[in-house]
């Protein structure tokens, strides 16, 4: 008798890693998570670091693939709007303003969604990522506020199954979205929305403690960092008081190590695969950099119209002297004396590059820099995992010998 039961999905089957235990792409691995359920069945294709697929991914999730002759399709990604935007009433303790918790806690309470997956801290350590399936605005609150660490925010995606849950917002950075859409159709969801943030320059908690060590004058009171458009690094500490240390005095030769080996090979600054992507790099200082790439990013922006200012985007200046000058001196990991870092920083301020040249300034010099990390510690993967937008980026470059 042959039984009428549905056959259990294979992946079921499968075991999740050992915390602690070699993952498939080894050092590369950049911790989303996967590994760690059974859906680590579906590693060989969906690990954004064994299977580089980003084009064919475009075209399933957007319809479309990247135009490569269209300049801002080739940096920014497939988009059908883009602008610079921030919070009326800006959430107090958010990275900026708050407009990814913002649209998170629209889509729980408008019922659009049943749960949001987003990264708390734990209670011991406030960089240490803990991801979660937030069912509450609070539990998407308690989220706000970047982990600057690897964040194994896939981790979860078994308890998605388990729970039944059918309508879901994932929140996330490029590798851990690229996994997600691979395996997105194996998840029994009978809609995904997924809002993602540029990332780059990631670390592990580890390699964090260094940067903050070797970096800021009081380490254990920085409440959060980013690299900011005036080209110094703003860590807010506990008082509220802004620290500011300008990039080019950043001590390059101990911190060549520091960012894991995954974002040195990452070509996925922009989170080409979410449907919204909220970042700062193209916006003016103060403002949110808004990519909506296809129509759910849309109708997701759309949640929180009445609670944001917008303006369009702009673009100014040349950053083709700045990142050809940036590349022999990062891969001589040279430091500036202070002072000199200072003035630097306050010369290219006035005349560097702002808004989207700014953004392909940071794009440029990261994907010349992983460019040479690949080919030089991994040449067999150089071909494949490199996708063709960033060949052609980073072709406009004279690179250093190997
Ligand atoms: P908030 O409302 O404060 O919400 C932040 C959200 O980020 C939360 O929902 C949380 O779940 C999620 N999150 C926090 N840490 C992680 C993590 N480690 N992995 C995945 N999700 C996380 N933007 C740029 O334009 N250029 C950059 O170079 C850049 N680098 C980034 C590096 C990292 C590691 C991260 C996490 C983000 C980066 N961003 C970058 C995005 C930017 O810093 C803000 O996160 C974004 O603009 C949203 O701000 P917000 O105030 O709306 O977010
Ligand atoms: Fe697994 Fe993710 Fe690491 Fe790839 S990056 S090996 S999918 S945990």
């Amino acid at each position: 008798m042959t039984s009428l039961a549905p056959k259990p999905d294979k992946h079921k089957k499968a075991k999740a890693l050992k915390p602690g235990s070699i993952r498939p792409a080894k050092e590369l691995c950049s911790e989303c998570g996967l590994c760690d359920t059974y859906y680590v069945h579906y590693v060989k294709e969906a690990c954004a670091f064994i299977n580089q697929q980003i084009s064919e991914l475009e075209e399933q999730i957007h319809g479309q693939s990247r135009n490569l002759d269209n300049p801002n399709d080739l940096y920014f990604g497939v988009h059908q709007d883009m602008m610079a935007a921030r919070k009326k009433q800006p959430i107090e303790g958010a990275q900026w303003t708050g407009i990814v918790s913002s649209i998170a806690c629209e889509m729980l309470t408008q019922g659009i969604v049943e749960g949001v997956v987003c990264v708390q801290n734990t209670k011991e350590d406030r960089f240490q990522p803990m991801p979660v399936i937030a069912r509450t605005p609070a539990e998407v609150l308690a989220a706000k506020v970047n982990k600057p660490t690897l964040s194994p925010n896939l981790s979860v995606l078994e308890e998605i199954e388990k729970s039944g849950l059918k309508r879901l917002l994932v929140i996330g950075v490029g590798c851990q979205i690229q996994a997600l859409r691979a395996v997105e159709k194996k998840l029994g969801l009978e809609k995904l929305y997924v809002l993602g943030t540029p990332c780059v320059d990631n670390v592990s908690r580890a390699g964090l403690q260094k940067f903050l060590d070797t970096t800021s004058k009081s380490p254990s009171t920085v409440v959060y960092y980013e690299f900011m458009q005036d080209f110094q690094v703003h860590f807010k500490h506990e008082d509220g008081s802004i620290e500011k240390v300008p990039f080019f005095g950043l001590n390059t030769k101990e911190l060549k190590d520091v960012f894991a080996p995954s974002c040195m090979s990452c070509f996925d600054y922009v989170n080409s695969l979410a449907d919204l992507v909220v970042g700062y790099m193209g916006a003016p200082f103060g403002w949110q950099w808004i990519v909506v790439r296809n129509d759910t990013g849309q109708e997701m922006l759309d949640l929180v119209k009445n609670q944001i200012d917008t303006q369009p985007v702009t673009s100014s200046g040349d950053r083709k002297a700045a990142v050809q000058q940036s590349i022999p001196a990062y891969d001589k990991a040279v430091t500036l004396p202070m002072w000199a870092a200072k003035m630097m920083g306050v010369v290219i301020e006035k005349i560097g590059p702002k808004g989207l040249e700014y953004a392909r300034f940071s794009i440029d010099s990261h994907f010349t820099r992983n460019y040479l990390y690949v080919k030089r510690n991994h040449p067999e993967k150089l071909e494949n995992h490199v996708p063709d937008y960033a060949k052609k980026i980073v072709s406009q470059y004279k690179l250093p010998k190997a």
